[in-house]
């Protein structure tokens, strides 16, 4: 199934016979294996595997994204493609969309030919194969690189999630706690990869370097490119030499008649759900269909909430978080364009005299993770039972987003008169990670207690496809952000944080009716 977190081991069967090389060890595992529970913390050993590769992933992930807006907007002199705000928006938007759109496939390729574990080592080889093309200096390599990536992580990300799913029995206690270090393994990457590669392509010690080396500076942008591949395949290795502890985890299918068809059919939905985005997107007088964002699904949401079966009523609740969850979306990840712009051009990158990359702005999302996650973690277990339900904290969530858009009005304002504190910044990725943890892994462990076992694999589908829809949604946005007009600037704020305010309320008045649709589901 695919995304199981809901999952216990795999069944045992058809394991290839063991082999002595730490790469034939991986991908395959010695029948009767059991899980062992043996690791860090009383969690399985296989948990390290999964936790250090993809921190690695992550690293590459956000190492790379860091610097993606800013060299697309860089001039040529400087080592960049010279795309405008617009171009460079759209560009960001549809990558990280087909990021999380691809998570759907390579789940049901997992699920139905490689199994998690060959799919998670094919999409870390992509992905690191996709980042040391990004590190050759040419218009052609950046786009070839950016779609390896797309296909990769689409294997990996979904897969490695559901095999951290799948290393507990079903009903075990520390499955919750286990997602959690899980969780904290991706923000470390993230916190990480923006440090190296922003000092590798943006700073002045690294470029001097460079040239006291004999190399032209201005490629400084494809060493950091080359830092996130090397990332990845650091996380390969990792993957590699502890594969043994993932035991039977993640084995392929049993062999036998393979879904070709479902799998075209899932491709092909997903290659039209991409023509139909870029369609909106090319063609301003097909710019309307990005309502179809919001009115589909609200039309779902009705047509499924007033249905008699528990099921459907459930479905209508899985959409209202996933139709909160584009919104959320597509504020936040404007991180690394909106923000990450923002960040380079109207904020002193100062602190205590010491230059900063502007990239290091994208590692302040992972430190509130870090230290805000484990206060949640006992906040949800103090409260027990007096917790507020899941749609009170996704209404929560958004009300966060909202207040961290509304402290950049005045910021926006205060650009007019020169640069501004990297405080503003810092402040409101407080906020985010505020309303990130209330929405986002609040919304994946809802979505597997909401899911009918038999759609476990569609609903997940379903959350990344918001995901995919709000990062799009995101780049398009960003695609209006100003650095030359403060007042322009703040409203652009304003507006969205209105807009996102609107959705928190709207959520808030259905908060008891979307009680109901969950049936007792808390
Ligand atoms: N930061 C988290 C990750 O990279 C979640 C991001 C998201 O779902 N958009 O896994």
């Amino acid at each position: 199934m695919v995304f199981g977190f809901a999952l216990g081991p795999a069944p045992a069967t058809l394991a290839p016979p063991m082999s002595s090389s730490p790469a034939a060890a991986l991908l395959s595992v010695a029948p009767g294996d059991l899980p062992d529970m043996a690791g860090l913390g009383g969690h399985p050993r296989g948990l390290t595997t999964l936790f250090f590769t993809e921190m690695w992933e992550r690293f590459s992930y956000y190492g790379m994204r860091a610097l993606l807006v800013y060299f697309m907007v860089a001039p040529v002199a400087a080592g960049g493609l010279a795309y405008d705000n617009r171009k460079a928006g759209i560009i960001y938007g549809t990558y990280t969309m087909c990021v999380y759109m691809l998570c759907i496939p390579g789940g049901f390729v997992a699920d139905n030919f490689l199994g998690g574990r060959r799919s998670v080592f094919c999409g870390g080889l992509i992905i690191a194969l996709g980042h040391f093309t990004l590190a050759l200096p040419s218009e052609a390599a950046f786009f070839g690189g950016l779609v390896l990536i797309t296909f990769g992580t689409g294997l990996l990300k979904p897969n490695i999630s559901s095999m951290v799913g799948s290393l507990y029995p079903p009903g075990d206690p520390r499955r919750d706690g286990g997602f959690s270090l899980f969780y904290m393994g991706i923000n470390l990457g993230a916190f990480n990869g923006p440090l190296i590669t922003g000092w590798l392509a943006q700073s002045d010690e690294f470029k001097r370097l460079l040239a006291g080396w004999g190399l032209d500076p201005v490629h400084s942008w494809h060493w950091g490119f080359a830092a996130a591949g090397v990332g990845m395949t650091l996380g390969l290795v990792v993957y590699l030499i502890t594969g043994r502890r993932l035991v039977q985890v993640g084995r392929p299918p049993a062999a036998g008649t393979r879904p070709w068809r479902p799998l075209g059919l899932v491709l092909l939905g997903a290659a039209a759900v991409l023509a139909v985005v870029l369609l909106s997107d090319l063609n301003p007088d097909f710019a309307w269909i990005r309502y179809g964002y919001v009115v589909l699904p609200v039309l779902a949401i009705l047509w499924f909430g007033f249905q008699v079966s528990l099921d459907a009523k459930r479905i209508a609740a899985v959409l209202v978080f996933s139709l909160a969850a584009v919104v959320f979306w597509a504020i936040f990840e404007q991180a690394g364009s909106t923000i990450a712009l923002f960040g380079d051009q109207l904020t002193r990158t100062e602190v205590l005299g010491y230059r900063f990359p502007s990239a290091w702005f994208q590692s302040v999302n992972s430190v509130f993770v870090i230290l805000l996650a484990p206060v949640f973690g006992w906040l949800w277990v103090r409260l027990g039972a007096n917790q507020p339900s899941a749609p009170f904290k996704f209404t929560l969530g958004l009300g966060f987003l909202a207040l961290s858009f509304l402290l950049m009005v005045p910021a926006a304002r205060l650009t007019i008169e020169g640069r501004v504190s990297p405080l503003w910044i810092v402040g409101l990725f407080f906020l985010q990670t505020v309303g990130e943890l209330l929405l986002s892994p609040v919304g994946l462990s809802t979505m597997t207690k909401l899911a009918p076992p038999k759609l476990l694999g569609l609903i997940m589908g379903i959350w990344f496809l918001a995901d995919a829809l709000g990062n799009q949604l995101a780049g398009v946005l960003a695609g209006e952000f100003t650095s030359t007009d403060g007042n322009v600037l703040a409203a652009f704020f304003l507006k969205q944080a209105l807009w996102v305010g609107v959705a928190a309320v709207a959520l808030l008045a259905g908060v008891p009716w979307v009680k109901k649709l969950m049936g007792g589901v808390k």
